[in-house]
């Protein structure tokens, strides 16, 4: 079964809100004005999150989300079982 792999670089992001208006159950804007991804894994370099990630069955809203972000920094990958 194909499953997908939604990230995030979150050193592009720019905070516009876009993906959280198109997306509330997968996104959300933290503390410091950026997205994250609910329930996602966060990579961390230096004490600043520079990456999220989440394994997803199927994508909804992520699509959305991914097309409308205006930085293209919300990426989306297939990958394997
Ligand atoms: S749409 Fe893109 S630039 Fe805007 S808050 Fe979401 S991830 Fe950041």
């Amino acid at each position: 079964m194909v499953k997908y792999k939604v990230w995030l670089d979150r050193k592009g992001c720019i905070g516009c809100g876009s993906c959280v208006a198109l997306c509330p159950d997968y996104w959300d804007l933290g503390d410091d004005g950026l997205s994250h991804i609910i329930g996602g894994k966060r990579i961390v370099e230096n004490e600043e999150i520079v990456r999220e990630e989440i394994i997803l069955n199927e994508l909804g809203c992520n699509i959305d989300a991914a097309e409308a972000c205006p930085a293209k920094v919300i990426h989306i990958e297939e990958i394997g079982e």
